[in-house]
């Protein structure tokens, strides 16, 4: 009997990973290379394609039934652009869908990787089951993305759930979209790396000055064997990102919100302090019915979103 497959792309500013993946999200066969952005968009083109190329060899491609890519962006998602990107300094108005399409005859679509990773999450991760969820992904940076009503919530331009530049404190530190205040500039990992570096710069007493160098990592740990200042750095860092999340739970009355990124390898602590800020912020009604969980895709989350974005499309 044959079987249906499609084909998720992360494209991503190291590496791209390409997957066979079947509708129940398991991964069938996988290539990984490098993404050597400096060598130009053709270049990524052609590696790109050598991934797909090799990764259909494990299968009929008449199984493969479309193409999913997920990328950083911004990207014009209707024309399958990446218009530039941060990540990808070499590219302009990259036209990648088109030729994708027309070298493997298969329906192809491109997102932006918080939709995709969000789209992961609802299809095959901690979201399946729901209708309505939202995606919190805090590392570097903060960001999301909404499944409505059993769809994907894009907005009016694609940037919907930009949840890190919603402003959490008036006059806060200067975010890099140019506003003040915003939860990313207050709740990242690097606002927990910045004031950790603050800290370990002034003449506090804080166990952060025997390392060398400061990651969101050591403040973690610190904080957990008892340093006071690691304490506190944690605590308001984290108290950001749970009203980011309160003001999205009460926003969307999601039934579940799933949260990925580096700062949720902090454990416990992290789940704890979101919900605070939720219980004590959130209308009862809503965040009664709403369950705080944690992503559970991990470095998967990308390609299997990418898949899970054909998958929607074509359904
Ligand atoms: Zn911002």
């Amino acid at each position: 009997m044959s079987k249906d497959y499609v084909i998720g792309i992360d494209l991503g500013g190291t590496k791209i990973y390409t997957a066979v993946v079947d509708l129940e999200g398991n991964i069938i066969s996988e290539k990984t290379v490098a993404t050597n952005v400096v060598e130009g968009e053709e270049a990524v083109l052609g590696r790109i394609m050598g991934t797909v190329d090799t990764v259909l060899k494990d299968v009929n491609i008449e199984d493969v039934k479309a193409i999913g890519i997920g990328s950083p962006g911004p990207l014009d998602v209707k024309n399958g652009i990446i218009i530039n990107s941060a990540n990808f300094p070499s590219f302009k108005n990259f036209s990648i869908v088109k030729p994708i399409k027309e070298k493997y005859n298969l329906p192809t679509f491109l997102d932006n990787d918080a939709n995709v990773a969000t789209l992961g999450e609802f299809m095959f991760g901690a979201g399946k089951g729901t209708e309505n969820m939202v995606f919190v992904t805090a590392s570097t940076g903060i960001g999301g993305g909404a499944v409505l009503n059993g769809r994907l919530y894009r907005g009016n331009t694609a940037n919907a759930l930009e949840i890190g530049h919603m402003t959490v404190m008036v006059n806060g530190p200067r975010c890099g979209c140019g506003n003040a205040g915003c939860a990313e500039a207050l709740g990242s990992g690097t606002a927990i790396m910045k004031r950790a570096r603050e800290a370990v710069n002034s003449n506090a007493n804080t166990s952060l000055k025997n390392y060398s160098e400061v990651t969101s990592k050591e403040v973690f740990e610190e904080a957990a064997k008892g340093d006071r200042i690691s304490k506190e750095i944690i605590n308001t860092s984290l108290s950001y990102l749970g009203i980011a999340v309160a003001n999205i739970v009460n926003i969307f009355d999601p039934e579940k919100v799933v949260v990925g990124g580096g700062v949720t390898n902090g454990g416990k602590i992290v789940f704890d302090k979101i919900q605070e800020e939720v219980d004590n912020r959130c209308l009862k009604a809503i965040s009664e019915n709403c369950v705080i969980e944690k992503a559970v895709l991990g470095g998967k989350a990308g390609v299997l979103g990418a898949a899970a974005l054909a998958i929607m499309e074509i359904k």
